[in-house]
């Protein structure tokens, strides 16, 4: 096997394995929270990491529910997305923008 299909096979692998990523985000886009580790409540270390009195999760708001990575980068990535339309919508360029 040459360099190259060696560097073909790898990209092939990179690329089924990110759209199983993508499909799973998309599938079930809440995974458990790993603060609390799904229960919402912190204890122990975390607990005390907090700085607070309250046992509920901050970071799930005490639902034990997270929302995957891939999912919020691709709703940031949409995000940016819309208010680029937006802004061209309005005749906007980042120059005036700026200023
Ligand atoms: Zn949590």
């Amino acid at each position: 096997m040459t360099h190259t299909n060696v560097l073909l096979l790898a990209v092939a692998l990179v690329a089924v394995l990110a759209a199983g990523y993508a499909v799973a985000c998309w599938a079930n886009p809440f995974t458990r929270c790993w603060r609390c580790r799904g229960d919402g409540q912190l204890q122990g270390a975390a607990r005390v990491l907090q700085l607070s009195l309250e046992r509920r999760c901050h970071r799930c708001r005490g639902t034990g529910r997270a929302r995957r990575l891939g999912r919020t980068a691709w709703e940031n990535w949409r995000a940016i997305g819309r208010a680029a339309d937006a802004a061209a919508a309005t005749g906007a360029s980042d120059a005036e923008r700026r200023v």
